[in-house]
């Protein structure tokens, strides 16, 4: 694959509004002569159009085409690797400006599309279960490279699937709430720029309780899910080491508040690993945690990863588990793993960096 040069100075388009084209490309218009007007043109192909150079904007005079793209980028991701897996599933890997890679998921069911993107590249939250945990951090993602997940796996969607992507959620490389400012701007860009209904993104975290409050304050109507795992501080201080920092109770009144603010349902997820954290005792107690909250359980089976000696639970005592929540009065659904086969399911995403290929 060809060399990359670096980005350079050139400014990110994908992290800004349309209505900031004015104030960023205007400088460089105006310094050639050209009207003010053409940074809505370029505005209306980035987030109308999804182009990602200006050679495709054939109505800016030819020879302005390249002075933009000098000065301004619109893909900072390149295309490594994609793997289909026989579900259906589409995974990429892109490659960054500095030789990074991160990874997303295109996953499709019946009636539609959901993206799976990632917010950094690595991890540092080390989650024991969690494949990028292991991997460790590598860096936060611009805004840009997030967003850019979304355009580019748009483009491929429609070709794939014939259709566009429903759903964004925030489940990929990365704990979002670490890479807050990044993470806000790309939200912004998403629903602002591109358009895309703030109901149907989901923000995925492992409970950082800044981070949280940070979404409250967002006047749009996004989602969020919270990575829960177990419903008992020791427990969960060892599969998921943050709760050492941000615990249970914080944590669930921080919930609560955002609650109260958002009026929104809040998703819980829980990884269900055998004999570790799937007995009715703790869905009882799950239960309990819940109960003034209005909240939904996804129960997803653990996914095996190299190195760990976790298996998944049983269906029958996923089963059961999910029968106790009944019960109580909590919702909760099985997840199905999609893209096993291309190491593309929760908690998998996990660059192969000697070998992209594999
Ligand atoms: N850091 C964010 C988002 C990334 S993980 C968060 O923790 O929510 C997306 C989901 O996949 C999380 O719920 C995570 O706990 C889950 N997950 C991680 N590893 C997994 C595995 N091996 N099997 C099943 N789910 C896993």
């Amino acid at each position: 694959m060809e060399e990359r040069a670096p980005n350079g100075d050139r400014i990110e388009l994908l992290e800004h509004l349309p209505q900031e084209y004015e104030a960023v490309v205007g400088p460089a218009l105006s310094q050639v002569g050209q009207p003010a007007y053409r940074a809505r043109q370029v505005a209306r192909w980035i987030y109308d159009r999804y182009a990602s150079s200006f050679d495709e904007m054939t109505d800016l005079p030819t020879d302005l085409r390249p002075l933009l793209e000098r000065q301004f980028s619109a893909s900072p991701l390149e295309m490594a690797y994609q793997a289909r897996s026989r579900d259906g599933t589409i995974k990429h890997l892109w490659r960054l400006h500095d030789g990074e890679q991160i990874e997303s998921v295109l996953i499709p069911t019946a009636d539609r599309v959901t993206l799976c993107l990632s917010s950094q590249a690595g991890c540092a939250l080390a989650c024991r279960f969690c494949a990028t945990g292991d991997f460790g951090f590598r860096r936060h993602l611009s805004a840009a490279e997030i967003v850019a997940q979304f355009r580019d796996s748009e483009l491929v969607a429609r070709h794939a699937f014939g259709r566009g992507i429903a759903n964004v959620v925030y489940m990929g490389m990365g704990e979002p709430l670490a890479n807050l400012e990044a993470v806000l701007t790309s939200l912004s860009v998403l629903h602002g720029g591109f358009g895309f209904g703030a109901r149907r993104i989901t923000v995925s975290t492992v409970g950082l309780i800044p981070g949280i409050r940070a979404l409250a304050e967002r006047p749009e109507p996004f989602r969020l899910a919270v990575s829960l795992h177990a419903p008992e501080h020791a427990l969960r201080e060892r599969l998921v080491p943050v709760e050492k920092r941000y615990p249970l109770p914080e944590l669930f009144s921080a919930l609560r508040e955002y609650q109260e603010i958002k009026g929104r349902r809040i998703t819980f997820e829980y990884t269900m690993i055998d004999g570790v954290n799937d007995s009715d005792e703790l869905a009882h107690s799950l239960a309990d945690l819940l109960n003034d909250l209005d909240g939904f359980v996804n129960l997803i089976p653990y996914n095996p990863i190299p190195g760990h000696d976790f298996a998944p639970s049983a269906p029958e005592r996923i089963a059961s588990f999910s029968a106790v929540l009944q019960e109580r009065g909590v919702e909760a659904a099985v997840r199905r793993p999609r893209g096993r086969d291309i190491a593309a399911a929760c908690g998998q995403l996990r660059l192969e960096r000697e070998d992209p290929g594999n």
